[in-house]
């Protein structure tokens, strides 16, 4: 099969649908790969890598999307990207269809087969092409609080590790799901005082098992959630509720009582954020103060670290590219229910229900 890779052309995106690894895998596997020329610049692939990898650079997008049968991309596509789809062409990025009625058109319009990442089911359940960037956010996300903690950024002035005979900051993670684990495992390595909340007793005993006494655990109640907020010198908001908005944890009263200079972190941010003086921000300007308290609330933190995030999405895009590469996506398909489910739109019909119902096509 050919398959292609183009620039990304959405604003700040610097991650790019194939690594040159990923590209050198297909080609091993007999498969042709066309990248777009500085494609992988975002991560530090240049052209050169790629070629040696045995991938075929072409100089502009529009090749690409002429004549490879499949286009991997990360972000979903532009209205200049949707224009260039066609009829019987396989398109394997992230969708997010449901709250984007004009994509959704334009693809169906397209005839094109398009499998999103974000729907596509892991056998031991959850979705695993969006873990690695909630991996990665959570991770970045006690990165971005220590930054903010310093004084010079409007923080308490306090290093999150302390220093022998000094007391370490005390960090509450609100959600210990994901992000909340990954942000635990970064807080309690660098010696923070740390304590994670949740509300479903079975994360709070493997979180219990995981950390031991790295971290304290605390079933999240108004009560314990407030004892644990405005003690805190960080807070990291972590919650989901799968397809809904994020619960406003943090009330604008609350945030009056916590200490001045404290920072909160909104991953959240993305599902509404659960604090409620939350607004979505940019990594060109990343905090703001309310009530003397920082907050960060950017909502594609895993941009900031495009290598990174590339590497790790690959990871888990790859083995299914591989599939549908191999077998073509009908059988791909059929041999594996959990890539079916990525399927959104197939020649000009919506097949996701979820997808279906929210922008009210036939199911
Ligand atoms: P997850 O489902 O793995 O974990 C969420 C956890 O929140 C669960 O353990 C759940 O029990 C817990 N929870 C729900 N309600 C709670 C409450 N009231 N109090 C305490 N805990 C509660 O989800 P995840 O992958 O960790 O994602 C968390 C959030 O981060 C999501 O909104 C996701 O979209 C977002 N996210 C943002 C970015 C970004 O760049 N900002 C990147 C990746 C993910």
């Amino acid at each position: 099969m050919r398959i292609g890779s183009p620039k990304e052309i959405k604003n700040h995106e610097y991650r790019v649908g194939l690594t040159p690894e990923s590209a050198r895998e297909l080609v091993v596997h007999g498969h042709e790969v066309w990248i777009e020329s500085g494609a992988g610049a975002g991560i530090g692939a240049g052209d050169a890598d790629y070629q040696a990898a045995g991938a075929i650079i072409k100089p502009s997008a529009a090749e690409i999307f002429a004549e490879c049968t499949m286009v991997v991309k990360v972000k979903e596509p532009q209205a200049e990207e949707r224009a260039q789809l066609r009829e019987g062409q396989i398109l394997y990025t992230y969708l997010h269809l449901a709250p984007d009625a004009p994509q959704t058109q334009d693809l169906l319009k397209s005839g094109v087969t398009a499998i999103a990442y974000e729907t596509v089911t892991g056998q031991r359940g959850g979705l695993p092409l969006l873990k690695p960037m909630s991996q990665v956010a959570g991770r970045m996300s006690i990165q971005a609080g220590a930054t903010a903690l310093e004084k010079i950024n409007g923080g308490r002035g306090m290093l999150l590790g302390g220093v022998p005979g000094v007391m370490p900051a005390k960090v509450a993670v609100i959600g210990g799901g994901v992000v909340g684990f990954n942000a635990a495992q970064m807080a309690a390595g660098l010696g923070a005082d740390l304590t994670i909340l949740d509300r479903d007793p079975e994360v709070l005993e493997q979180l219990g098992i995981h950390f031991e006494s790295r971290a304290k655990t605390r079933f999240s109640n108004e009560a314990n959630l407030e004892e644990s907020v405005c003690e805190a010198d960080l807070v990291i908001g972590a919650v989901l509720i799968p397809g809904a908005a994020a619960p406003k944890l943090v009330s604008r009263d609350l945030l009056k009582k916590m200490k001045s200079g404290a920072v909160l972190v909104d991953v959240a941010i993305d599902q509404g954020g659960c604090f409620e003086t939350s607004r979505a921000t940019t990594h060109q300007d990343p905090t703001y103060i309310v009530d003397d308290v920082v907050h960060y609330c950017v909502a594609n933190m895993p941009g900031a670290v495009a290598r990174t995030s590339t590497y790790a999405l690959n990871n888990v895009t790859l083995p299914h590219a591989l599939a549908i590469a191999n077998l073509g996506w009908k059988d791909a398909l059929r041999a594996n229910p959990h890539l079916a489910a990525g399927l959104n739109v197939h020649a000009g019909q919506v097949t996701y229900k979820a997808v279906a119902d929210e922008l009210g096509y036939e199911w």
